[in-house]
């Protein structure tokens, strides 16, 4: 199996790049999804995480009150480290059964927003990077229902374009349209088959 990263800053485009490239055949692993699969209800992560924030994270139906996390690790180093210790471990693994599933002749696509943040950039056959501006990124973001200054808060506490840069094999502009950006996926996927 080849296995690519495809990486982005919020907004940027990752989830439509990986519709694309799941349509010409490969098999994306979802690194979100594996997230917060670690963190579900009645989870080892879980219980570790109340263990080290607090059992009033967990909601009365037993789920993670991520809101209340995520405001919890914003702006204290060490408890973002510790949050990670818990949950970069658990994904780690999670990613390796995933990846051990598929066929040797496909080509897998690790979707992961935070490769950059999370120093996995050397793991990989190759690594796609998917940019836009921070203005096209925002008001993409704002159309799908998010506030402005939250979209800009989070791209600031992202990697910069440059550190994303540093680790790409390839980097795909979507600051087009869609079709534009259809065409530089297979562009990027015939490149692939290629290697
Ligand atoms: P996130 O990091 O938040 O998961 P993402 O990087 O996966 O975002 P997408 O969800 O693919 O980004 O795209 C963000 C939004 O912008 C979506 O609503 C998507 O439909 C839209 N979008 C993506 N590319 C384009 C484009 N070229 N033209 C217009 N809209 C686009």
């Amino acid at each position: 199996m080849t296995l690519y990263a495809l990486t982005g800053g919020i907004g940027s485009g990752k989830s439509t790049v990986a519709r694309r490239l799941a349509e010409l055949g490969a098999v994306i692993v979802d690194a979100d999804a594996l997230a917060r699969e670690v963190l579900a209800v009645g989870s080892p992560g879980l219980a570790a995480v109340a263990d080290r924030f607090g059992a009033d994270l967990i909601d009365a139906d037993g789920a993670l009150n991520r809101a209340e996390l995520a405001s919890r690790v914003f702006g204290d180093p060490t408890a973002l480290a510790d949050l990670n210790a818990i949950t970069h471990p658990l994904i780690a693994a999670r990613s390796a059964e995933e990846f051990a599933r598929i066929p040797a002749e496909k080509v897998a696509i690790y979707d992961v927003a935070l490769l950059v943040e999370g120093g996995l950039g050397g793991r990989f056959d190759g690594v796609i990077v998917v940019e836009a501006t921070p203005e096209v990124r925002e008001q993409r973001l704002v159309g799908r229902g998010l506030d402005a200054a939250d979209a800009r808060a989070r791209m600031a506490r992202q990697a910069t374009d440059e550190q994303r840069r540093a680790v790409a094999t390839w980097v795909i502009d979507n600051s087009g349209s869609l079709e534009q950006l259809q065409d530089a996926v297979d562009a990027v996927w015939s490149e692939m088959g290629a290697r």
